[in-house]
């Protein structure tokens, strides 16, 4: 019998601890639980298919530059590949690699009809002008096109990206198709076949499971503190969910500064402020703090909702919340949930706490192919009843195993991947 060629390609390999090695620490860590399915684990470790694309764009000076974008779709065994577009100087391949197959886990844990793919560009949007923005959105999607579609991989807006960014992206794909094609992306604007609710779905998502577990562990919302990093999409939504419910935000910090007060930060001013002037820094009655001390701030839930690796080794002892909610993917290090684990502090992990927004895209896509709209109370709902049931059944598995919520969440993505998977076959 001849030797089977089955050692990983250089770029799988995690010769360091980048987001791609996280995630393939998470997938050894739920092996032990997939039974006869672990005979399919290596799909996990090797995504399907990785585009690299030059994205040349005249600027506004005349000159040319060179972008380089990526599109991975990691598995597709559920569905066709779903995730955000990201634009930031620093996105690397190993970042999108393991962004995409975040979105297999967390497409797989709600439960709707989709694989995990995702996509970024290595540019500084801040650094462009709006037609420099929109070129590059439309290279970048021209270029990709060759793998993006309806039933095939359906981008949306992620870290610097937006409705107008999905407005160019679906404008693009659709003129060079020449049909309409509302259902390529989610998260455009609802003039454009875009839904309701899904500006706010995943900050909502948060809330829902933040509730969830408030309720499970004895946690009162009304009055419990709230810390926030990242005043985003997100990270907005979420803050002023907590304090409608009667939670106190007593810090915010984002890529402009930090912010602390004690009484509770008036959310809906703070996004006023942040918009006008491009970070909250300065903001009227909260005093501002070094950025480093926004991990020791007195509170009960801490909601990182800006990047990943946020949460390391160097700050998790010193976090004081009961209650860690990642609107963000991937803000914690393996390392450092252990150390949360350890310290008795619950940490309701990414793939299940930020997935409100995936199951709202998912809403927005099935209404687009009905061109039939829904109501935002009916799609709030929904979202709600999708979170609460997710959230139950990784609860349930945690405690069936013992295990974090994050490694419950895996198993039950892992165990639905690796079914159809197993159910479809190989081909040929
Ligand atoms: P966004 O661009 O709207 O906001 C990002 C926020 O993070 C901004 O307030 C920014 O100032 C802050 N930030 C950036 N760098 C920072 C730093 N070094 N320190 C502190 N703050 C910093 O992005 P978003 O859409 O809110 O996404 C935030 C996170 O949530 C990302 O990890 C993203 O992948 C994840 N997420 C987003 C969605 C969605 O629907 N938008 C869905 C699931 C997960």
């Amino acid at each position: 019998m001849s030797q089977i060629p089955n050692s990983l390609p250089s770029y799988l390999q995690a010769d360091q601890l980048g987001p791609w090695g996280i995630f393939l620490q998470q997938v050894e860590r739920v092996t032990p639980y997939l039974g006869e399915l672990s005979r399919w684990v290596d799909t996990l470790t090797r995504p399907k298919r990785i585009l690299i694309v030059d994205v040349p764009i005249h600027m506004d000076d005349g000159s040319v530059a060179h972008f380089e974008g990526y599109r991975v779709q990691h598995n597709t065994s559920r569905g066709p590949g779903k995730g955000g577009v990201r634009f930031h100087q620093d996105v690397t391949l190993s970042e999108v690699m393991a962004l995409s197959a975040w979105m297999s886990i967390k497409n797989a844990a709600v439960n709707v009809p989709f694989g995990g793919a995702k996509g970024g560009i290595r540019v500084d949007p801040r650094q462009l002008s709006r037609g420099e923005l929109e070129r590059v959105t439309r290279r970048y999607t021209s270029e990709i096109g060759l793998i993006i579609g309806p039933t095939k991989d359906i981008p949306a807006p992620d870290v610097n990206t937006n409705e107008q960014v999905m407005a160019w992206m679906m404008d693009t794909y659709a003129m060079n198709l020449g049909e309409n094609s509302t259902g390529v992306v989610t998260g455009k604007p609802i003039e454009l076949g875009g839904s309701l609710g899904r500006r706010d779905a995943t900050g909502r998502g948060v809330f829902t499971v933040g509730q969830e577990a408030a309720a499970r562990t004895g946690l009162e919302l009304k009055g419990a503190r709230v810390a926030v990093q990242g005043l985003g999409n997100v990270g907005s939504v979420a803050a002023r969910l907590f304090a409608e419910a009667g939670s106190r935000v007593v810090a915010v910090q984002d890529h402009g500064g930090t912010i602390y007060q004690g009484a509770g930060i008036d959310i809906p001013a703070l996004i006023e402020h942040a918009r006008h002037n491009g970070s909250v820094l300065g903001f009227p009655g909260a005093e501002a703090i070094a950025k480093d001390s926004f991990w020791d701030v007195d509170c009960d839930i801490l909601i990182p909702a800006a990047l990943e690796q946020q949460i390391t080794a160097a700050n998790a002892g010193r976090i004081k919340a009961r209650l860690v909610i990642e609107g963000a993917n991937g803000p914690t290090t393996p390392e450092a949930d252990d150390i949360l684990h350890q310290r008795g502090v619950l940490v309701l992990p990414d793939v299940i706490a930020n997935a409100g927004g995936v199951t709202v895209s998912y809403f927005e896509w099935v209404q687009d192919f009905s061109s039939f709209f829904w109501t935002e109370e009916e799609i709030n709902a929904r979202l709600v009843r999708i979170m609460r049931e997710a959230f139950a059944s990784v609860w349930q598995v945690a405690e069936q195993h013992q295990v974090s919520l994050r490694t419950a969440t895996f198993i039950i993505a892992c165990q639905r991947i690796l079914r159809a998977r197993e159910l479809r076959g190989l081909y040929p």
